[in-house]
């Protein structure tokens, strides 16, 4: 199948970019990488009157470390973060960008696209709730900024309305203390994940700050819950892993509530979180312990 025909713009400014939008009154969908949206067009799925091609908007190209933080514009590409030097500065984004797709895919694809499309199993949008990036909306109204957890309202729904552009989303650097896991299981990789997980672990004087932990692929949009006091109670134990099983069985009934499907059971779902779960933490657990002695 083709595409249904529609118009194409290519505004040079982020300003004029928004104005397309609202002339298109509802019907107007920005482009990126395109690696989501194209399929859904030539599948019909969605049938926009105007594509909004922000690939010549120079701003939208930046990325930048400063401040503690990594800003990332909208155009800038997945493949560029993982090789870009002050990308470097997020390991967990790092860690996470060799299970989205293939690295085709990731030459075209985009991390802010990425989020707008929002997809329940999709990579970055877990790196981005894990780490509660920072996310600057630009629409009619002017530029507001939404918390990566506030982001995310259900499979492939978000805080931006038909005329906003994500313009760039800020990602905290990693600091000494910090430690990172990062985990999914999919049929094949490239795929999308049936379950999968991403931790962050901080600790300052052998004492646990904080320990967050996202799930993805088993909810309708990443799930984050803050788990330090699992921690510390399990971190002495001679086997983290095998210790954190059992408290986590009660968290997986919680963050894991999609249905099985044909690919997974609710069952299986829980059993590969809690899995994951308690590995990725020890991991980030134990590299937080190692970075903190630095
Ligand atoms: C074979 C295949 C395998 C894939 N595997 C994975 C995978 O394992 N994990 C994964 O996470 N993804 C996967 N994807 C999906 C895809 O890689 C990402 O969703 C994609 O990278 C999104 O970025 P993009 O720039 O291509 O977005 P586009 O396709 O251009 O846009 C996607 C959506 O977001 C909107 N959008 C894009 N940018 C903006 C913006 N700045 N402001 C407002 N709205 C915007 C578009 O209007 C559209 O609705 C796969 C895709 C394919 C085709």
């Amino acid at each position: 199948m083709k595409a249904a025909p529609f118009a194409y713009v290519r505004p040079a400014t982020l300003d004029e970019a928004v104005s397309e939008l609202v002339r298109a009154d509802g019907g107007g969908k920005v482009i990126a990488g395109g690696q989501s949206l194209v399929p859904v067009l030539a599948m019909r799925l969605a049938r926009p009157t105007t594509l909004v091609d922000i690939n010549a908007v120079p701003e939208l190209g930046e990325l930048r470390a400063d401040g503690g933080r990594l800003e990332v514009g909208a155009t800038v590409r997945q493949r560029r973060i993982e090789r870009a030097p002050e990308a470097a500065s997020v390991p967990l984004l790092r860690m996470a960008l060799p299970w989205v797709g293939h690295r085709e895919l990731r030459s075209r694809g985009t991390v802010c696209g990425s989020l707008a499309h929002a997809d329940p199993a999709a990579e970055i949008p877990a790196v981005a709730s894990c780490l509660n990036a920072e996310l600057d909306l630009v629409g009619p109204r002017g530029r507001r900024t939404v918390a990566a957890r506030e982001f995310f309202a259900g499979a492939m729904a978000t805080a931006l309305e038909g005329e906003d552009v994500l313009a760039a989303v800020r990602f905290p650097t990693a600091r000494p203390g910090d430690g990172f896991g990062f985990a999914e299981i999919a049929r094949r990789h490239g795929d999308f994940a049936l379950a999968g997980v991403a931790a962050h672990v901080r600790v300052a004087e052998d004492r646990v700050v904080f320990a967050t932990l996202t799930a993805f692929g088993v909810s309708d949009r990443p799930v984050t819950r803050e788990v330090a006091d699992l921690l510390s109670l399990a971190a002495a134990a001679q086997d983290v892993p095998t210790e954190l099983q059992g408290p986590l069985s009660s968290l997986a009934v919680e963050v894991v509530n999609t249905d099985g499907d044909v690919h997974a059971s609710t069952e299986y779902r829980r059993r590969l979180f809690r899995t994951l779960a308690a590995r990725e933490l020890a991991k980030a657990y134990r590299r937080a312990t190692e970075s903190s002695q630095r």
